[in-house]
């Protein structure tokens, strides 16, 4: 008889655990993954010319490159500043935003910039090689994140001795330099807490159709920022 209840409590205990891990892989797949903060732009998927973030604030210009004027969505802004305030308190005192809200025409602008550059060095390639060189470096407009209001290009006063940074031009040293900074390091480590992911990691530029930049990172909301750094994958992947 004691033998038969250990086995009955056995086997409940059991059918509990595997009801346990249906369950919850459940809550995982139920999962809002249309969150306001998940909106995938990319190559593939633009955002259109017309559209402009709801709440879009000034960022407090002692936390910009030069004091600059950079807009970023209201939760976005919140949750930068207090992850530079966090940088600070761990001794990264260099870091500021460089880059944030792009309106549609500003980056038409850039990428129409882009384009007369590879002419002028490539005046022997089609227009279409010459597009194609472009968009493995810059967002045809209407396609580029910044529009979105959710992201950021960060800046390091360590970074200064190298030219144009900021301005995601081809082959641009900027990009190594800002991957070798002591805020890089801190943000490998923390970014996700404060909701933000590295957008375009290394060795990812088949998913997200860009190269590396070390200096873009992307707001998703804390949860899914973390989720997606343990798993160490891309907002494709993770959308997917
Ligand atoms: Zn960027």
């Amino acid at each position: 008889m004691k033998k038969r209840i250990i086995a009955l409590v056995l086997v409940t205990a059991m059918l509990l655990m595997a009801y346990c891990l249906v369950s919850c892989e459940d809550e995982n797949e139920d999962e809002d993954m249309d969150g306001e903060y998940l909106v995938l732009v990319n190559k593939e998927n633009a955002i259109g010319e017309d559209y402009v973030p709801e709440e879009l604030v000034d960022v407090n210009t002692d936390y910009t490159n030069g004091g600059k004027a950079i807009m970023l969505e209201k939760t976005v802004a919140e949750a930068v500043l207090s992850m530079i305030d966090a940088m600070k308190e761990a001794g990264i005192n260099n870091v500021s935003i460089t880059s944030g809200y792009r309106e549609y025409s500003y980056q038409k602008t850039l990428f129409d910039r882009y384009i007369a550059n590879e002419k002028a060095a490539h005046p022997d390639w089609s227009d279409e090689d010459i597009r194609k060189e472009v968009l493995t470096y810059s967002a045809a407009p209407g396609t580029s994140e910044h529009q979105t209001g959710l992201c950021v290009d960060l800046f390091t006063t360590e970074m200064e001795g190298l030219w144009n940074y900021g301005s995601e031009t081809p082959n641009n040293p900027y990009d190594k330099g800002f991957a070798e900074t002591d805020a890089f390091a801190w943000l490998q480590e923390h970014a996700h807490e404060y909701g933000f992911i590295l957008r375009f990691p290394e060795n990812k530029t088949d998913i997200t159709g860009y190269s590396y930049e070390s200096w873009h990172y992307r707001y998703v909301g804390e949860e899914h920022a973390k989720k997606i750094h343990k798993k160490g994958i891309t907002l494709e992947e993770y959308l997917d």
